[in-house]
This record gives C-alpha cells, structure tokens and sequence, in this order.
C-alpha cells in the first residue's frame, strides 16, 4: 500500500483503494491509502505547526527546494508521463508533456520565490515612511481534480511553498499515483517536517476537513462548480481565502473568412484530445453560416481518421474516458441530445476495443440550438455541439450566452473581427486561431462568471492569492 505523508512521516491506514487503469480495467496499477477525517486533521495540525518557521526562512532555501523538486521530474518525465497516462488514460505523449509542464512550474517557482518585492512610499504625514510588502497567507489547503493528476497540483504546491506557506494536499480519488509520485518527490527535496502533507481520501471527509477547519488559512480547489460552490460556502462561513476554478462550456467561432484547415484542427485538437476532458476543452463550435456545411463534412471526415485505444498504444490519439461514471455521464448526454433534437454527426457510442477500458467514440452533434442542455451544462468527454450562425455578431452573442467563462476562441482572418473578439468575449482566455486548450505555464490562468472565483492561478499573478499584503508605517 502507499501510504499518506503526514509530517514528515509515512503513515498507512487501515482503508486502501485500488488504482485501476481505465485502459485496461484488468490493471491495478497499485492500492493507496485512504486518510479518514483523523488523519486530514493531523497533517492539518503538522503544516500548522510548520507554518511560522517556512514563512520567515531564506527564499534561498525555498528557492533550492523548487529547484530540486523541478529538475527530477523533468529527468523523469517519461517515466511519470506513463503513470499518469496508465491512471488517467490520456495519450502518452499528452502524459509526459503534462509531467513536462509540472516540472517548469516547479522550476519557474524557484524562481519566483527570490523575486518578490514591495514597495516603499513617502507618508502624506511628515516624518514617516511607508513599507508595503506580501507575506505568505499560512497554511493552504489544496483540493485537486482527476483531469491534471500532475500539472494541477504542481500549479498549487509550487506557488504556495514559494511564497512561504505550508500545505496539506489532497488529491482526486481517481488519480492517487501522479500525487504519490510528486509527494515522493517532494518529500526528498529538503523541506522541514510539516511543510508538505499528503492525504489522499473521500472528498466528502478529507476535504471537508479542509473545509472546516480554521488552521487552514486559504484553500485552493479546482473541480466541478457543484462542489466549489460547497467550498465557497464553507470558506465563507469562515472567513477563509478561497480561489476557485471550476468548469467550462467554451465556444469556439469559425467565420466564413477562417483557414478551414486550421479551424478544423483546433476544433478536433480541443474538442475531443484528452478524451474532451479539459476545463479548456471547446464543446460549443460555433460556426458561421457560408462555411458551415463544408466544416460540418471536414470536421465529420478529420474525426472519423481519429484512432481510440489503449493510452500508451503508440498512435493513439484519444484515450479511455477516465472512469466509468464519467463515460455513463457523457452517454447520458449523448441520449439528452438526441432527445433535444441535435442531429448526431457521427460517434457518442461505447466502443468495445482490444482491452477491457471505458472507450468511447467521440460524438459530434450538428444543428444544436445553444438553449440544449448539451450547449448549457458541462459534459465533460468527447462530444462537440455545432451550431450555425448568422454573421460575425451572432456567433459572438451565442459565444457569450454561457454562465461560463474559462476560455473563448475564433478562428478567422479578419484583423477587425479578431480584434472585436479580443475584447468583446466574456472569458479569462482568448485564443486566436489556435485551440482553447493547451495554454502556457508561466502566464496567468483562469475565468470569470461560473468558471471561476478569486484570484488567477499561474505566473506571477499566483502571488495573490498565496500572500497577504502588510503595510508598515515608520516614524525615523
Ligand atoms: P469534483 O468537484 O468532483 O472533485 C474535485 C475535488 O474536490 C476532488 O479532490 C474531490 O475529492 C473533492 N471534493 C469532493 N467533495 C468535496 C467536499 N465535500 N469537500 C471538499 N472537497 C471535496 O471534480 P472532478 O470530477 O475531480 O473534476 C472535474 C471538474 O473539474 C470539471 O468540472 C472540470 O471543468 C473542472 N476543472 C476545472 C479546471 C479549471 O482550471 N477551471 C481545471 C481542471 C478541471
């Protein structure tokens, strides 16, 4: 069994669960231990502890943590690239570029931890001077999704330890291998006991200890908007930071005058690569009415050349579904759509293939008015809702008439339509002739309206939510 990391020490429990690769259902990949609300409260009390000691040390020493902690997932890459694909089941050329993204988070944190800076004015009063700087919030609690078993995590831990705070991480239910993995790592990296805690468990009662208990200082959480809305409540009850990042229902527009080659790629590259299991990924594709029917055919055809298997198969292009609730989900939408009066272009079946695994073929669906409940709610897999539009400024409405806003793309070769987009689309990105998924690790990241509360994750904009401000007033 893998145990959970809780001060500085290595502790089984009495539960475990088994890791079972969703590409082959006969391939336990290994049993993890399963924290109860006990141990969540331990590891909250040791990165409690741990607190004030990190937050004062040398940014040298976080920044030598980092440092370590990037580089040997990086020499590893390809090795975790395959844990992560055999757990997840997306491909393994997207596993080891996502181990790949986690380890320059970790190196760009390194970074960023000797880079923090304040600012120094005159007072309005004679006499005394002013000292604005950022400190670390404290303790974080950290609540992480199945999609990003690797890069997610990187992306909260790295930033947090940088700018001085302690963590209890608890990853997803469906992926404990990648967090194992990075825990490992990190727990040889030279941080003291307590300043990283691993507890892998039930949502429902590690992170709802998280939730509750006021040690934790600030929590961090990417999911779904049913369970970010329970975490914004409880951080609300208690006065805690929370930053939020939840779902998506991101448009993608074609307009007539777009290179239909490449409006087509990034529809495919987004809307079905990872299995369509991407905040980013656009499951609306909005197109406008003289191109129309001939993207419909080109879409339809570039689909159909789109090989499902087995994730670490060479030449797989789209991996299993996850789990298999999320592939029972995404039929029960395929059954909604159909029900709505969408006219089913091709896929949205299960597929029986080599191994036992939850394939899926990747669902087009044409004619689609944007009131479908396919268009409104998250679904999460391989199904792509096409909708025609009248001219440019339609395609814009339907484009914004979302609660959604994480990402927004166009493909076109109109600077004057480009550029109204640029400004116009209600989203936190904007992607311009390239897919909606797949974004950068050093620039900031997230949305607005449902998709998204509290501060950017990412970049340098991450200092936000991991510091608090202090503003000192000095009399000479
Ligand atoms: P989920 O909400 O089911 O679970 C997310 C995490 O919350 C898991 O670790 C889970 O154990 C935990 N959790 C569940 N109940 C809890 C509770 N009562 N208290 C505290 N924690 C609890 O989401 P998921 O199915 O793992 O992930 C898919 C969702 O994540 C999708 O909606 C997707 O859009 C979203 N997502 C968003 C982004 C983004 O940056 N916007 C990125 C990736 C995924």
């Amino acid at each position: 069994m893998k145990p959970n990391y809780i001060a500085g020490q290595w502790l089984d429990s009495a539960a475990s669960v088994a890791n079972i690769s969703p590409s082959d259902t006969r391939d336990t990949i290994d049993h993890y231990a399963q924290a109860d609300a006990g141990m969540a409260e331990a590891a909250i009390a040791a990165a409690h502890e741990a607190k004030a000691a990190w937050g004062f040390c040398s940014p040298q020493a976080r920044a030598d943590a980092l440092d370590r902690i990037g580089a040997e997932i990086l020499a590893r890459r390809e090795e975790l690239g395959r844990l992560l694909s055999r757990e997840e089941g997306k491909t393994l050329p997207e596993g080891i570029g996502e181990v790949t993204r986690a380890g320059n988070i970790f190196k760009f944190y390194a970074g960023e931890a000797l880079r923090q800076r304040g600012d120094k004015l005159a007072s309005v009063r004679p006499g005394i001077e002013i000292d604005v700087t950022r400190e670390p919030v404290g303790t974080v609690g950290i609540i992480a999704p199945w999609n990003f078993p690797i890069a997610i995590p990187a992306w909260k831990i790295a930033p947090a330890l940088a700018y001085g705070n302690t963590v209890v991480f608890k990853p997803a239910e469906l992926v404990p291998g990648c967090a194992w993995a990075l825990a490992e790592i990190i727990s040889r990296a030279g941080l003291p006991a307590g300043v990283f805690n691993l507890v892998m468990g039930r949502g429902s009662q590690v992170g709802q200890a998280l939730l509750d208990d006021r040690r934790i200082d600030a929590i961090s959480f990417t999911g779904s908007v049913a369970t970010g809305r329970r975490v914004a409540q409880a951080a609300a009850q208690r006065m805690a930071k929370a930053q939020l990042e939840m779902g998506g229902k991101n448009p993608m527009v074609v307009l007539d005058d777009a290179d239909l080659d490449v409006a087509v790629e990034c529809a495919v590259q987004s809307a079905f690569y990872s299995t369509g299991q991407r905040c980013t990924a656009s499951s609306r594709i909005i197109v406008e009415q003289g191109v129309y029917a001939r993207f419909l055919q080109k879409l339809r055809d570039r689909a159909a050349s789109l090989r499902i298997g087995h994730a670490l198969e060479a030449g797989t292009d789209i991996g299993p579904v996850a789990s298999r609730d999320q592939l029972e989900q995404n039929l029960r939408y395929v059954d909604i759509g159909r029900q709505e009066g969408a006219r089913l272009l091709c896929g949205g079946g299960e597929l029986q293939l080599g191994t036992p695994g939850h394939y899926m073929a990747p669902a087009i669906f044409a004619d689609c008015d944007n009131a479908m409940r396919i268009c409104r709610e998250e679904i999460f897999g391989p199904v792509a809702a096409v909708m025609p539009a009248r001219d440019y400024e339609h395609a814009l409405a339907l484009a914004n008439d979302t609660e959604f806003g994480l990402a927004s793309g166009i493909c076109s070769t109109s600077l004057k339509h480009v550029q109204h987009f640029k400004r116009h689309a209600q989203a936190g990105m904007v992607m311009v002739n390239v897919p909606t998924a797949g974004v950068d690790y050093h620039v900031p990241f997230g949305g607005r309206k449902g998709s998204s509360l509290g501060s950017r994750e990412q970049g340098s904009h991450a200092i936000e939510f991991y510091t608090t401000v202090k503003t000192a007033y000095v009399a000479g």
